[in-house]
């Protein structure tokens, strides 16, 4: 194989050589049940608290307050259905956005099955919610708000200050998908009025299928994988013991480094962005670059097939994709940017280019130069 440029950190990361040596016992010397008596069973068991104290810290929580999944899918269905069907009986309105990921929108179209009304915010030309949009559509009956911590596809942090005071002013709890924000943005659920928290641990260079909510103590849900006893008989099945170790690891550095990884993707970053917008004309750069994640760069390139461009792209081993991965089989343009206001055709002629902490200046210099070519070659 010839070099590779990775370029798609918000599709998924390796996992980081720290985190695997962490896990690599669990799955071998230390395989016990954390629920056995016995002191196999009790080391997995351990480890496994150890990994939520992690989370705990990282999150400025309680060490019961965090539960671990198989996904940051499961913990956005666990904490949307889990919630809702608890607190119906006080009413059956949420609030969520139109930038969703599909495990949040997806949900809300199941709830809507079971007789909850979701009302889904616009944003505006930066992916942003409108805070007296949110005021507006409050109800009495609002009993959950989702609105996640930051984009995936175009990478905006939305307001999520403003919507936790506002949610917690009118008593509703306040669900948010901070899936791509971890490694990114300082989280402390309580200064920000988050009562539940979605993350997902090969996001942040740990290892996929392990994923964690947050949810405060005090607030109501109903189990949705029922079984045994495990997490506080909230999350039924046999812990993934190596994943969970992974998982803890991984947010522990995440967290340590959020200066530093920002400081460099963004230098990486602005390099790209200008040596597109310098090179290629008709170029449109999605959502305000001071307002979103460092390493995100949308595109939309006018009369250039995203598809094309991406399989050029893939000849010249650059990773990059379209709008999510999620989708990336699908012809429809992105919900995201539909939302934004974007025409089907800029849509489909657009690409996401996300950085990470492996990409350097001369990944930079290459992925430029290709990527300059590609469009040449594709609009003559
Ligand atoms: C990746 C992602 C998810 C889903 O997480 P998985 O662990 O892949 O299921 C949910 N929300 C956002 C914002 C994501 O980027």
């Amino acid at each position: 194989m010839g070099r590779i440029v990775y370029c798609d950190y918000s599709a998924t990361t390796y996992v980081k050589k720290e985190v695997l040596d962490e896990m690599l016992p669990y799955f071998t010397m230390n395989f016990g049940n954390a629920s056995a008596i016995y002191s196999l069973g009790r080391t997995s068991k351990t480890a496994i608290e150890n990994a939520r104290k992690k989370v705990a810290e990282s999150l400025k929580c309680n060490t019961n307050e965090v539960y671990f999944t198989s996904s940051g899918s499961e913990s956005d269905n666990m904490a949307l259905l889990g919630i809702a069907r608890a607190n119906k009986n006080k009413g059956k309105h949420i609030i969520t956005s139109k930038i969703e990921h599909l495990a949040i929108l997806n949900t809300c179209k199941e709830l809507e099955k079971e007789g909850f009304e979701v009302t889904y915010l616009d944003v505006d030309k930066n992916g942003i919610i409108d805070i007296n949009q949110l005021l507006n559509v409050i109800r009495s009956d609002t009993i959950l708000i989702s609105v996640m911590m930051a984009n995936n596809e175009v990478g905006v942090i939305e307001p999520i200050y403003d919507i936790g005071n506002i949610a917690k002013q009118h008593g509703i709890v306040f669900h948010t998908d901070a899936v791509q924000a971890i490694g990114h943005m300082e989280i402390d659920v309580n200064k920000l009025n988050v009562d539940a928290l979605s993350l997902s641990a090969h996001k942040f260079f740990g290892p996929k299928g392990i994923g964690g909510v947050y949810i405060r103590k005090n607030i109501n849900f109903d189990p949705v994988i029922l079984g045994g006893h495990q997490e506080h008989c909230k999350r039924a099945g046999t812990e993934n013991v190596a994943g969970i170790v992974g998982l803890g690891k991984a947010i522990e550095i995440a967290n340590n480094n959020i200066y530093e990884h920002n400081k460099k993707v963004s230098y990486l970053r602005d390099i790209l962005k200008n040596n597109i917008t310098q090179n290629i004309s008709d170029v449109v750069i999605n959502a305000d670059i001071e307002k979103k994640l460092p390493g995100n760069i949308n595109l939309s390139i006018k009369g250039v097939d995203a598809k094309t461009l991406l399989l050029m792209l893939d000849m010249e081993g650059i990773c990059a994709s379209s709008g999510s991965a999620c989708n990336s089989q699908v012809e429809n343009p992105s919900h995201v940017l539909s939302a934004m206001g974007i025409s089907t055709e800029m849509a489909l002629s657009t690409i996401r280019i996300t950085l990470g902490e492996a990409n350097n200046l001369q990944d930079i210099d290459y992925i430029s130069n290709v990527l300059i070519n590609a469009v040449n070659r594709i609009r003559r």
